[in-house]
């Protein structure tokens, strides 16, 4: 991609080195402009289940194509969160433009006619011509840009997710080369299995990784009870040492009355090892994407439902957009304007398209 597409001093701090954070600031620092990433985690790795990268059909600008390029190293099938994550941290930690900070968490957020801020908790300040949330579906930016609709609403239902090492599959299980996703069928219950590449990057049969999400509406008595949902907000996830020995066994009780192999298999080598967690479904429509020189990316600006395959392509799109309102645009409050009205109307019919799926299957 060219490289320093805008004579530009402009500076900005992206909160949240996630995939929609790290995707804003490589594509806004490759366009010229100074980046700082703030991140509240630690540098360590994290993992997640699968993610499908579209393949861009439609992209007319090259951030986007570039950006596709990157998180999906090649491939058009399914792909571990961690891998593309891990692709865009190389990135990032390899472009002089960004300057990526761990361990630093924003509790603040403060604008005035000249820049934007964040103060973190240890009272350090961040400071640029403009400020992006890309803080996730419990964003702290989205406070500040939108205080009359500050929180995700939770749907009423959770997805358990894993991976699995394909070793762990008994080897009659295991699926062939290319097996693409499944959705098997199971007494009214989802189940999304799909295979990745291994940790190493192997595709051959039996070094691979097993992802599986199944969603279930039956475990919000427990949500509540444990903290993970209060009123209608979600707290946090379940991981598998803080989930209840007996909803594991019930788990797979239900398991093997539903789903068949290698699914089962992979179901039951999850709950045996508690490698497994328990993700409590939000969904936003957004009202506004921007408030003066801050705007909101990814999660933190609009939440779908899993089903529509959509959050990570949506970042993107943010990611992209954002850059190009801001190749055309040097003022940044106009380029930002710019930025919402080319993608509000969009990401909430995005949100929309899932709410008849979360309307039928939560509780
Ligand atoms: C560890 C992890 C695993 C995931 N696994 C999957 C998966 O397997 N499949 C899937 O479909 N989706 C997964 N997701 C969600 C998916 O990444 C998102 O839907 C999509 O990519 C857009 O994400 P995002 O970057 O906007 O938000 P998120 O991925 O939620 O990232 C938000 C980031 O902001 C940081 N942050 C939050 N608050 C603060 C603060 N106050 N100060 C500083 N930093 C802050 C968080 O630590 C996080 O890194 C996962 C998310 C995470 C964090």
């Amino acid at each position: 991609m060219n490289k320093q597409l805008i004579e530009s001093e402009t500076s900005v701090v992206v909160v949240g080195a996630s995939l929609a954070g790290l995707m804003t600031g490589i594509a806004l620092a490759n366009a010229g402009l100074n980046v700082t990433i703030v991140e509240r985690a630690g540098a360590e790795r994290r993992s997640g289940a699968g993610l499908q990268v579209n393949n861009g059909e439609r992209d007319i600008s090259t951030t986007a194509k570039y950006l596709r390029k990157i998180t999906s190293g090649g491939s058009s099938s399914v792909e571990a969160w961690s891998s593309i994550e891990a692709r865009l941290r190389r990135e990032a930690q390899t472009n002089p433009q960004i300057d990526l900070r761990f361990n630093t968490r924003i509790q603040a957020v403060h604008q005035n006619d000249e820049a934007a801020w964040v103060i973190t908790d240890k009272g350090e300040k961040f400071s640029g011509d403009m400020l992006i949330g890309a803080d996730g579906y419990r964003s702290t930016v989205r406070r500040h840009v939108a205080p009359d609709h500050p929180d995700a609403t939770f749907a009423g239902y959770l997805i358990w997710v894993a991976m699995v090492d394909e070793q762990n599959i008994p080897k009659q299980y295991r699926p062939g080369p290319n097996p693409g996703l499944a959705m098997p069928n199971g007494n009214g219950d989802f189940l999304l299995g799909f295979v990745v590449a291994g940790a190493d990057g192997s595709c051959t049969v039996g070094q691979r990784r097993l992802g599986w999400a199944w969603y279930d509406n039956t475990q919000n008595d427990l949500l509540r009870q444990l903290g993970c949902v209060k009123g209608n907000v979600v707290q946090h996830s379940l991981t598998g040492a803080d989930i209840p020995t007996e909803t594991l066994a019930n788990l797979s009780k239900k398991a093997k009355q539903r789903w068949s192999q290698p699914w089962l298999a992979a179901i039951e080598h999850s709950i045996q090892t508690r490698n497994l967690v328990a993700t409590p479904i939000v969904e936003y429509v957004p009202e506004v994407l921007v408030q003066g020189r801050i705007a909101l990316v990814g999660d933190a600006a609009h939440v779908p439902n899993p089903l529509t395959a959509s959050g990570f392509n949506a970042s993107l799109e943010d990611a992209a957009t954002l850059t190009d309102c801001f190749i055309k645009e040097n003022d940044v409050t106009e380029a930002l304007l710019q930025y919402q009205s080319r993608r509000l109307k969009q990401v909430r019919q995005i949100v929309q398209s899932g709410q008849s799926f979360s309307r039928s299957f939560g509780r």
